[in-house]
């Protein structure tokens, strides 16, 4: 009978302050709802008839409260998508599994703002050619983020703007009483995916705007009474 310890540490968990308080939120996992919005279902080509929700996913890691976000290898457009995010609380623990929508909200512990980073040339291609999204989605600092606001705080918005300039032109401007799925139908249906567990975040869409970002770029995100967002892209590539 040997002990077995792990070969080596892992790189320090993904962190996310909480705003009034000294704690931090723990992130679990990324998860991402695609076109929650209609008229940006619209404007990617799709019908905005209500559909059922799809999900994709970012590593945690991916998160970044940076003031400075290194344009990515591999793509030459860039795109902003700013969203709300929801973030789970340790009551889902022994609940994580086929929740109710009308348990819902009682597992969101809080919400932030937060920019699905997308390179949309390598997504095109990969819905062209059925690949998988991950390399469009999932890369290195693809999800800036601002600190978490409590629900217990806030309580939880069903409206309210979700704003995203570039270098101080509007770009993004849109409500999140236009979601097309809401947050516990969000979370309800989820959940018959995937267990969800303490400290996962949810990305809900975003609206219509979305647009490339260039090198150099101020990106500036707010969702009314939730929070901030704000970075440059890198000037060098
Ligand atoms: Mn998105």
């Amino acid at each position: 009978m040997s002990l077995t310890v792990p070969a080596f540490d892992l790189l320090p968990a993904t962190e996310l302050p909480i705003t009034g308080t000294e704690d931090i939120f723990p992130v679990g996992r990324i998860f991402c709802v695609g076109r929650n919005y209609a008229d940006h279902v619209v404007e990617m080509g799709g019908d905005p008839d209500r559909e059922e929700p799809f999900f994709f996913t970012k590593p945690a890691n991916a998160l970044t409260q940076d003031d400075v976000v290194p344009y990515p290898s591999h793509t030459e457009d860039l795109h902003h998508e700013m969203e709300l995010v929801v973030a789970i609380g340790p009551s889902v623990a022994q609940h994580g599994m086929n929740i109710s929508v009308r348990d819902a909200l009682s597992h969101v512990f809080g919400y932030a703002a937060g920019v699905d980073l997308t390179r949309r040339d390598l997504q095109a291609e990969a819905k062209k050619r059925g690949r998988p999204w991950d390399m469009a989605k999932g890369f290195d600092f693809s999800c800036p983020c601002s600190d978490l606001r409590l629900a217990s705080d806030i309580g939880h918005p069903e409206s309210g703007a979700v704003k995203l300039s570039v270098d101080g032109e509007l770009k993004q401007d849109g409500d999140l009483a236009q979601q097309v799925w809401k947050v516990p139908e969000i979370v309800a249906n989820l959940s018959t995916y995937v267990t969800l567990r303490p400290g996962d975040l949810i990305m809900t869409g975003t609206p219509a705007g979305v647009g490339p970002l260039l090198s150099g770029q101020r990106v500036e995100g707010e969702i009314e009474g939730i929070g901030q967002v704000a970075f440059t892209v890198a000037a060098d590539r």
